[in-house]
């Protein structure tokens, strides 16, 4: 049996998959991540764009800022692949549990997987918030300020700083989505990884709560992982291609 029908199988038989996505997903959409050459991440030094940075002064904000106000149009004219579709079709079909996802993109609600089966683990994009009385923005409107020259946008209520709603380098994981996530990837019955190199704690942890509570684990990622020894089945392939297979096969054999 070849590998894709393989995974195809274990969706069949699963009832609680939950989808584990980073960069590597996204990357099919068009959105660079900071270990891509070229593009965007070419001109800043991620050094540079930490949280300590961020708050340590106004001139490393207007840095930040000058970065993010570059990101932004990238990340809302995105569409979502093939590979955000499977993982919706999932989801339609009464498979999926939940994504957990290392992207602030927000491309799997635009592939209509409910905004409540999402859990961000490094924020959003789509909203900016005041570090200081937690009011919250939507990003078009902070960027329409960027963009009539504004270079580091502070709250209107309270004149606190404010900062897009992702995680940076450098910033503590948010605790609820982390605790919902952890607590996620203990109770389901196959953990699917796609487009994440794994590196990233805690959130590398998750494949392996999963498999030590007794879940199938399948690893999807164009490059070897360190977890990829602890894994079921392991496909080293362009998400997109393998998921719409995998999908494919399983409404084949669900039907
Ligand atoms: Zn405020």
């Amino acid at each position: 049996m070849n590998k894709i029908d393989a995974v195809s199988d274990m969706v069949v038989q699963s009832k609680r998959i939950v989808v584990f996505t980073g960069a590597g997903i996204s990357t099919e959409s068009g959105i660079a991540d900071f270990r891509s050459p070229g593009g965007i991440w070419a001109r800043f030094d991620p050094n540079e764009l930490t949280y300590q940075k961020f708050l340590s002064s106004e001139t490393n904000r207007e840095k930040y800022w000058e970065f993010s106000k570059l990101l932004w149009p990238t990340i809302a004219q995105a569409k979502p692949n093939p590979g955000h579709y499977a993982i919706a079709e999932l989801y339609h079909l009464g498979k999926l549990d939940c994504v957990i996802t290392q992207n602030i993109d927000g491309l799997h609600q635009k592939s209509r997987v409910p905004e409540e089966r999402v859990i961000e683990l490094h924020g959003t994009m789509k909203w900016v918030n005041c570090l200081e009385c937690g009011r919250r923005y939507p990003r078009e409107q902070i960027q329409s300020r960027l963009e009539s020259g504004e270079k580091v946008p502070r709250c209107d209520s309270c004149g606190g700083i404010m900062k897009p709603a992702t995680i940076s380098f450098g910033q503590p994981m948010p605790e609820m989505e982390t605790r919902e996530a952890e607590k996620r990837s203990a109770a389901c019955d196959l953990f699917l990884v796609v487009g994440s190199s794994l590196v990233v704690y805690p959130a590398a942890q998750m494949p392996l709560t999963a498999k030590d509570n007794g879940a199938k684990l399948v690893i999807i990622n164009l490059t070897p992982t360190p977890h990829d020894r602890y894994a079921d089945i392991v496909i080293h392939e362009k998400t997109g291609e393998a998921l719409s297979q995998i999908v494919e096969q399983v409404k084949v054999r669900l039907i």
